[in-house]
């Protein structure tokens, strides 16, 4: 059984839209959540959204590592090919391990492609979720580094050490909305809204001429309550947290992002952290890595990239924004307080 739990899109959608024009809208269930596509402009036929569904499912077969849900893809087999040989991939799945490896370089491992043997030790999200014993936790730890994984020559990857393996469950889900938009861009559409699972990528603006209000959830409701809204044009917001995957075990909470070096769930002052960007891998990535690092090392991380913008929410509903972030975030819910930071 999956954990994932039924999504529910925060978008706020206007309710100026004529009513003639009923947008174009899609769903389906891949990468582990339910996927909608809304499109907004006039002319498009629900044809374009199964191209779009198509293309999602096959990222999905060349790059999923949950064996629950298939006998082998792109990255099961070069994890199991860990510690023999080279495996080649296709120019999709190498694309996001180049990325991910980035991104691992850019947040000094925070983020790390390489954390697949402590997701499987942990099992969170599958029947088997549960505490593992330290033996067994500090071996898998030394099995994590993303600076050993090799790429190339051509698109081959090749782990050196039996039982690494690579995982890209924190940035394929933004990879994927980035293609998606790419198709319906390349067919005309000029104003959609794609809600993957949360990480929401919007195409223009609405069709009245306004940007779109997306919500940021509360990170402790269920998805149905926002703490504020974000106001963007042709942009993505992806958010990651502790609420989306996690078990409970002697009255404790472990939640799905893994920290490399204690092999433990990441555990600092951050409950949530929302990333706005112009691609929804980069946000993805961002919003997982700057979970892992804290708000000063994540502020910092983020301010360094251009047209980057994050909202952190700390312990004590304290909300933090990134320079440019009180552009185009308005905080709404009076639980919780906005920090400014003194410069
Ligand atoms: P996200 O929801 O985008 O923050 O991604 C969380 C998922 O990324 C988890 O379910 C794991 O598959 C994977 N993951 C967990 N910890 C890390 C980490 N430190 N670096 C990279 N990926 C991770
Ligand atoms: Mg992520």
């Amino acid at each position: 059984m999956k954990a994932a739990l039924i999504l529910i899109s925060f978008a706020l959608l206007s309710a100026c839209q004529p009513p003639t024009d009923e947008p174009v809208r899609g769903q389906a269930y891949l990468l582990g959540t339910a996927l909608n596509i809304a499109i907004h402009d006039a002319g498009h036929d629900r044809e374009i959204l199964d191209t779009v569904f198509e293309r999602v499912a096959v990222i999905e077969a060349r790059m999923s590592t949950t064996e629950a849900d298939y006998e082998t893809t792109e990255l099961l087999e070069v994890n199991r090919a860990a510690g023999e040989r080279r495996v080649a991939v296709s120019p999709d799945t190498f694309e996001v391990l180049a990325a991910a490896r980035e991104f691992s370089r850019l947040s000094n491992g925070a983020f790390d492609v390489t954390i697949w043997p402590l997701v499987r030790l942990w099992g969170i999200g599958s029947e088997n979720a549960g505490v593992p014993g330290a033996d067994r936790l500090e071996q898998t730890v030394a099995l994590v580094d993303w600076q050993a994984m090799e790429l190339g020559p051509g698109t081959s990857v090749f782990l050196p050490r039996e039982g690494m393996g690579v995982d890209v469950g924190a940035i394929a889900k933004g990879y994927a909305a980035d293609e998606a938009a790419a198709i319906l861009r390349e067919a005309g559409v000029a104003h959609a809204l794609l809600d993957f699972g949360g990480n929401i990528l919007v195409i223009g603006d609405k069709p009245d001429g306004t940007p779109w209000r997306i919500g940021v959830q509360r990170p402790d409701a269920e998805r149905n309550q926002y703490l504020g809204i974000a106001e963007i044009t042709d942009r993505t917001i992806v958010t990651s947290g502790t609420y989306e995957r996690y078990f409970v075990e002697g009255g404790v909470r472990y939640h799905h992002i893994l920290d490399a070096e204690t092999g433990f769930p990441a555990e600092n002052d951050l409950q949530q952290v929302t990333i706005i960007a112009d691609s929804s891998m980069h946000a993805d990535a961002l919003s997982t890595a700057t979970f892992v690092l804290g708000l000063e090392a994540g502020r910092e991380l983020v301010e360094s990239l251009p047209s980057v913008e994050a909202v952190f929410v700390t312990n004590g509903n304290r909300v933090h924004l990134s320079s440019g972030a009180a552009e185009l975030f308005t905080l709404t819910d009076p639980d919780y307080t906005l920090v400014v930071q003194a410069n």
